[in-house]
């Protein structure tokens, strides 16, 4: 899906670095009215009838939001059972299973371009030093499935100044560079100590493939897995798609079949967005999915009445799907509160599909819970 992306829409890169994307996100609120304040923590949201009115930050001031709050969210904060998820043996309502393949990244400032020994035609957004054998890769990302380092690096490196040489004084030039690692490690050794042994090895790999890597590089930044956990709470244990890319993860399952519509249930006009919402990781997937998130909620409700008479025509109830009449039946006794409760603000019912197992004959709503989880209190 990615390469077919940038094959039809190719590569953006912003001019001056990667922060002017963030500062223009920022010009585009304020041209709008709004305001962002940075290094301010969120640590409860609070609600009101079951819906979300505001939030508490950890430096003791309170927000009162009018129409609803949107909240890059990992799941394994919503709640108490939040937790984590294996394949096959999933713990809690929100637990998630986080990718066991982490990233470490390397930032430098190069006195010049560097010098591909495939020649000076390689020229790309993204370059990977990859394997010529299959077997290879394959070999690599399993033996990160177990704590242990791959045995053929699987570096992947951009040098941006290639097309913006802005960003480095004349004559120089920018790299950066990542390699898949463990998060926990099968030696058990602590990523601060050892981060920079092995942005060595990394280095010294990328030799393989560069002639003038280790005279050119000046200085250089890393982040390990840990570091990126620490930079934000959506690369929990390092996992930089939020939770991880795994089909039972995906589309309306990302990150649990509960969360996948983007909201939270039992607590209305609270908005999730963030890498472990549908599609997953990616700088262009919040600002981009937030109205079509929200419409996709809204356009639920009336999406999970056809289900409701769809899964009644399987159990024999109805005569036929779409019929008005049994249909209008079916609305009244949910709007009568079968297995439904009603929302605080009387507005139409969220019948919601059931996740357990359904006996013939019987209408299956799951119930809303009365109390919104411990954690958005
Ligand atoms: C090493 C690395 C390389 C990547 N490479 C690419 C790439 O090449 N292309 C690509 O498209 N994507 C890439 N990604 C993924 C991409 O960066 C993420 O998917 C993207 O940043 C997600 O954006 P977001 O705004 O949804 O979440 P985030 O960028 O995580 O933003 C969420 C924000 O919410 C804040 N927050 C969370 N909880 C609270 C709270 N309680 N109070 C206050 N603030 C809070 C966090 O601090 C954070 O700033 C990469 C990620 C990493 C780590």
């Amino acid at each position: 899906m990615f390469v077919g992306f940038l094959e039809g829409f190719g590569f953006g890169v912003p001019v001056g670095g990667s922060g002017e994307l963030t500062n223009a996100l920022i010009a585009s609120i304020k041209a709008n009215g709004g305001e962002v304040l940075g290094e301010v923590d969120v640590t409860a949201i609070r609600t009101k009838g079951g819906r979300a009115v505001g939030a508490a930050t950890k430096d003791g001031r309170e927000f009162t939001a009018k129409d609803g709050i949107v909240a890059a969210l990992q799941p394994a904060r919503l709640g108490q059972d939040g937790g984590r998820r294996r394949a096959g043996n999933r713990q809690g309502r929100f637990g998630t299973q986080i990718s066991e393949i982490g990233c470490i990244t390397v930032h430098a400032a190069l006195k010049a371009p560097l010098k591909f020994r495939a020649g000076a035609n390689v020229k790309a957004v993204m370059i990977e030093l990859l394997p010529n054998k299959y077997d290879t890769i394959r070999k690599s990302f399993d033996s990160l499935r177990y704590g242990e380092f791959s045995s053929y690096p699987l570096v992947g490196l951009g040098s941006l100044t290639m097309f913006d040489p802005s960003r480095a004084p004349a004559g120089a030039a920018t790299m950066h560079a990542w390699d898949y690692v463990p998060y926990q490690r099968a030696d058990g050794r602590d990523w601060d100590d050892t981060k920079h042994h092995y942005v060595k090895r990394m280095l010294s790999h990328m030799e393989n493939f560069l002639d003038n890597l280790s005279d050119s590089v000046l200085a250089y930044h890393s982040d390990s897995p840990v570091d990126m956990e620490r930079t934000s709470s959506s690369f929990r244990r390092g996992d930089l798609h939020g939770v991880a890319a795994v089909t039972y993860q995906a589309q309306s399952h990302r990150p649990t079949p509960d969360l996948g519509y983007n909201v939270v249930p039992g607590c209305e006009r609270l908005y999730l967005v963030g890498p472990f919402q549908h599609p997953g990781g990616g700088v262009s997937a919040p600002a981009a999915l937030l109205p079509s998130g929200i419409r996709r909620s809204e356009d639920r409700r009336v999406k999970d009445r056809e289900a409701l008479d769809v899964h009644a025509v399987l159990h024999g109830q109805l005569q036929a799907h779409g019929d008005r009449s049994a249909r209008a039946q079916r609305q009244r006794s949910l709007d009568q509160g079968q297995g439904v409760r009603r929302h605080a603000d009387d507005r139409a019912p969220v019948p919601q599909r059931s996740t357990q197992g359904t006996q013939a004959g019987e209408l299956q709503a799951r119930v809303i819970p009365a109390d919104v989880p411990a954690a958005l209190t």
